[in-house]
């Protein structure tokens, strides 16, 4: 079963400290990466529309979460007018028990899932199995997290940290495959003879949703399977979790996010399988279904100035692919369903700022602004982790490092200051210094040779040097 949920075990510096050290996964990471990053430039530059294109995204998005009560609740009023019902959960725990209960009610052992993030953000498999119900995931990554026991460690591509042959050896020891090769071709046969089953003989799916029309009730999934495409439309019941941000008002609206999601998440210039459902049809598809409405923290970054473009995020990934730091640690080493510079926001704001793992996550970011610069809906994200930052340090009683920290920025602020506390170094650092460089240094000050060296200080300062150069 694979573990979700959002709130991390560690600080983002240790769990970095362990993934760091996995040059298996580094290299993965790093080619995965590497590859899409440079297709979706080259997707993305053939529209000459792009930029005017993520500013309507932006545009819609800002207006949805403006009103965002009037269209969850045309969003409900269509849904119901179509056949299907809704609930409001107010956290992860009332979601579980209505989805619990649902698939309860009718016997159900098992149940298949289309890849979904908002339900490993509230850890539903687990919740199911506590009802004695199994999930199965049937997007492919999502299997072979789910059968290694593992973490999904991307948004769009849970299992980027895992090589071909790992994925082989896998697949032959839970799904008794007997597979000799790790082509690609081969991997995929192998689930899809083990997935086809489960579709044709299970009652209930669960699914995540992309987007929902409000005007027409109209919930939408996109991925690149098709399983997604056989879960919502062949089991007998079908609920469909979705946070409460992904509402759109019209069909238009939509249009423009079905154009920027595929060419930032996967660099395709339209998504293989887009599916579209609006309550109930005799006849037609699952004769019953459920719309649960996730807040789980939402409102609470809706009413946050700064924070609330966080909920602009249409989750295709791009912030995480251009992101230096999320390439060398991994999605891990985040602790949460959300990783990268995406996750590095919306964490620690949907644990309201009071995780104190999740608060280290602002931090996990080289403020290089890439993610910026890559996403289709131009959340700022860079703005958003300085903002959090300062929040988190203002709660927290002014610690050993942030007195060192004024005081340097005290000694900095007058250049009289500055030169003494040169001249003091330069005399104090004599029994540290081996090789023209400082290898060690004592106290709360190792932190910053744990992982380099620190250059010796000059016997001489660049303002020394000038000023004895004009007197010559
Ligand atoms: S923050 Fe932007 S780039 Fe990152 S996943 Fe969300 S929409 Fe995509």
């Amino acid at each position: 079963m694979s573990a979700g949920g959002i709130k991390p075990k560690t600080t983002f510096q240790q769990a970095a400290k362990v993934t760091l050290a996995n040059s298996q996964m580094r290299r993965n990471l790093r080619h995965a990466t590497t590859t899409i990053r440079d297709k979706r430039l080259r997707t993305v530059a053939e529209l000459p529309d792009w930029e005017a294109l993520r500013d309507e995204g932006a545009r819609i998005k800002d207006h949805v979460l403006a009103n965002l009560g009037e269209y969850l609740l045309d969003l409900e009023a269509s849904v119901k007018r179509r056949g299907g019902h809704v609930h409001w959960a107010r956290d992860a725990e009332e979601a579980r028990e209505i989805v619990a209960k649902i698939a309860a009610s009718h016997g159900a052992r098992e149940v298949i899932k289309v890849k979904s993030i908002s339900t490993d953000e509230i850890e539903l498999n687990a919740a199911l199995e506590r009802h004695g119900i199994r999930a199965i995931e049937t997007d492919l990554a999502e299997l072979i997290v789910q059968l290694a026991d593992d973490r999904p460690s991307h948004i769009l591509v849970p299992a980027i940290h895992k090589g071909r042959a790992e994925i082989r050896d896998l697949f032959r020891a839970k799904l008794g495959a007997e597979l000799l090769t790790d082509d690609p071709k081969h991997l995929a046969e192998a689930a899809r003879v083990y997935l086809r089953e489960k579709f044709l003989t299970t009652k209930v799916a669960v699914s995540g949703a992309n987007f929902a029309v409000a005007e027409s009730g109209t919930v939408c999934v996109v991925e690149s399977e098709g399983n997604g495409r056989m879960c919502v439309t062949l089991p007998d019941v079908l609920i469909s979790v979705m946070g409460i941000e992904k509402v759109l008002p019209t069909w238009q609206d939509a249009a423009v996010f079905l154009r920027l999601l595929p060419r930032s998440s996967t660099a395709e210039r339209m998504n293989p399988y887009t599916s579209f459902w609006s309550g109930v049809t005799e006849g037609d598809g699952p004769q019953e279904f459920h719309l649960v409405l996730l807040d789980n923290g939402r409102t609470d970054v809706l009413a946050d100035d700064v924070g609330r473009q966080t909920l602009r995020c249409i989750r295709c990934s791009a912030c995480l692919n251009v992101c230096p730091v999320y390439e060398r640690t991994g999605g891990h080493a985040y602790g949460s369903v959300y990783p990268g510079p995406i996750g590095a926001i919306l964490t620690p704001q949907l644990l309201h700022l009071e995780d104190k793992n999740a608060n280290t996550l602002p931090w996990a970011s080289s403020l290089c602004g890439a993610c910026y610069d890559a996403c289709p809906v131009k959340i700022n994200i860079p703005e958003v982790l300085l903002y959090l930052r300062g929040k988190i340090n203002e709660a927290k009683p002014l610690s050993a490092e942030a007195v060192a920290f004024k005081t340097v920025a005290w000694v900095m602020a007058e250049p009289h200051r500055f030169e003494g506390a040169l001249k003091l170094a330069r005399t104090g650092q004599g029994p540290l210094v081996k090789d023209g460089a400082i290898h060690a240094l004592p106290g709360l000050l190792s932190g910053w040779t744990d992982a380099r060296d620190l250059p010796a200080f000059p016997k001489q300062s660049f303002r020394e040097w000038w000023r004895a150069s004009r007197e010559r």
